[in-house]
């Protein structure tokens, strides 16, 4: 009886790419992939609100002008 059949794991596609996984970097079929992926969770982690600044009360400037007296004649 020669039943040694060993069942492989049905092999997944890289999800990234589609290709077959490695062992090595599963799920996916390369350290680039993983890396793929790995940065999608990152920015997917990292949204960022979009905040509505509050607007500042018009800012009132006093432009202060000297007097324009300053002719010296000699
Ligand atoms: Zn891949």
């Amino acid at each position: 009886m020669a039943d040694n059949i060993v069942k492989l794991r049905p092999a997944r596609p890289c999800p990234i790419c589609g290709k077959p996984s490695s062992q090595q970097f599963h799920p996916f079929c390369s350290a680039r992939c993983a890396d793929i992926d790995l940065n999608r969770w990152l920015s997917g982690a990292y949204v960022i609100p979009a905040k509505q600044e509050p607007e500042e009360g018009e800012e009132e400037v006093d432009v202060v002008i000297p007097g324009g007296g300053d002719d010296e004649d000699d």
